[in-house]
């Protein structure tokens, strides 16, 4: 099995990091290959939690190397202080992580005009995280990014800064009225990644296609979800990556006749955090219920998520895209005690049922959910280890949900900790 990519399904915080730490030990390596420090992986073990931003979820198993691809935005900062937090618990990270010498880094000036552009736009604001990461994508293609490779080269650095803050100071001052960015302190600063840096720093495209050459197996790590794609989720209210399959070819170089395994990674419930369309958006108390069971706060910035049910239309859309082989279910016990379930199988749109997922925004605002009603289960799952020792009602509604999006479910988790997995 060589590559194994594993994505959310929905719109993201489906509890990627747990599926990844649990199926890392079976894997030589674990590599990222989109987004930046905004995307929060949880990961549980026994009594300790560690959210991880940057580093791959494979970091917590020693025989497992890390990959942060091309298709990364990295915050020097962030890794940094990642690094130190991981070496602090007890791993080692040096030799154990690589950094693609190609992706592009997060400036200060990113994270200024990040803000500012949230600002500005007010009523319209995306619900970014502020962390710079749009900005330095749109740098990125504007190919007047740095990368990480000129973290290296300390005289050019130099000179890429001051030509990168004289036009990014001269809008943060004259379009958002802010103060800018003193472009001495930050040159200052980011020289000195060169030496912290350098021991993580390798062409980690070549480093793959050997991996791949010698048989070694590749676990590559989505952030956020699908449905946030920038080409293919919910435009504008995405992120500025591509989480989606397609992704990982791009974002780590790795060629598409290498991966024979997709994991869509689905929460069994819907949420989204920040702003855009969500058709089984439950306001009432049950969407408050479900918030509260589900500890549906952003692992990154404490924003709490909205919840709704489970839309099996979004859901075969992304598995359409994606071509999922198999589905890890997540949070299956939050369901538990809920009372009837309730499984969006198509949209009415204008007066007419759909069951396609139109990412068109205006459409996506005005359908309305269709459900099948399911009957709910109670108890607590989280002592389940094998399929047999869920309530069958559990079983009820993933047989369900697989037949409807013609996927099989292969693990189902009822709980955040590693233990509490049912494999199939
Ligand atoms: P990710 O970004 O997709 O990795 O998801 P997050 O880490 O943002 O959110 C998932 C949250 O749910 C974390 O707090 C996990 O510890 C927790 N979690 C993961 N799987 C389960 C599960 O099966 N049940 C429960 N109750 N919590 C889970």
């Amino acid at each position: 099995m060589p590559v194994t990519i594993v994505i959310g399904s929905q719109w993201g915080d489906e509890g990627k990091g747990k599926i990844v730490d649990l199926l890392a030990p079976d894997m030589d390596i674990v590599a990222r290959y989109q987004g930046g420090a905004n995307a929060g992986h949880t990961i549980a073990w026994g009594d300790r939690q560690f959210v991880l931003h940057l580093i791959p979820s494979g970091i917590f198993h020693e025989g497992v190397t890390c990959v942060i691809g091309n298709g990364v935005v990295i915050d020097p900062v962030a890794l940094m202080e990642e690094i130190e937090q991981v070496e602090a618990l007890g791993f080692s990270v040096e030799g154990r992580l690589l950094i693609s010498h190609n992706a592009h880094l997060i400036m200060p000036y990113h994270k200024a005009l990040d803000k500012a552009r949230e600002l500005w736009r007010d009523a319209e604001a995306i619900g970014t995280t502020g962390r710079g990461i749009g900005p330095a994508y749109v740098d990125k293609f504007a190919r007047s990014g740095i990368r990480v490779v000129d973290l290296l080269d300390p005289n050019g650095l130099r000179k890429k800064l001051k030509a990168a803050l004289d036009e990014k100071n001269a809008i943060l001052r004259a379009v958002y009225g802010d103060d800018g960015i003193d472009v001495d302190a930050m040159i200052a600063e980011y020289v000195d990644f060169d030496r912290r840096i350098d021991p993580y720093v390798t062409d980690t495209a070549n480093y793959l296609a050997q991996a791949l050459a010698d048989g070694k197996r590749i676990l590559a790590e989505g952030a956020q979800g699908s449905l946030l794609d920038v080409d293919h989720g919910t435009y504008p209210y995405v992120t500025s990556s591509h989480p989606t399959a397609g992704g990982c070819c791009t974002g780590l170089g790795v060629p598409p006749t290498a991966v024979d395994r997709v994991t869509g990674i689905v929460k069994a419930y819907t949420t989204r955090v920040g702003n855009g369309p969500f058709p089984t958006e439950l306001t009432d108390d049950l969407g408050e219920r479900l918030r509260a069971e589900g500890r549906e706060y952003g692992a990154t910035t404490g924003r709490p998520r909205r919840c709704g049910w489970l839309d099996g239309v979004a859901l075969r859309y992304t598995a359409r895209l994606n071509g999922f082989t198999d589905l890890a279910v997540t949070k299956l016990d939050v369901l538990a005690g809920m009372g009837e379930l309730k499984v969006c199988t198509a949209y009415r749109l204008d007066g007419k049922v759909t069951d396609r997922f139109p990412n068109d925004l205006a459409m996506l605002e005005r359908v309305e959910p269709i459900y099948e009603t399911l009957p709910g289960f109670e108890g607590d799952l989280s002592s389940a280890r094998s399929p047999e020792e869920l309530p069958s009602d559990a079983h009820a509604y993933l047989d369900f949900v697989a037949d409807f999006v013609g996927v099989p479910v292969s693990m189902i988790s009822t709980g955040p900790r590693r233990e509490e997995t049912v494999v199939v």
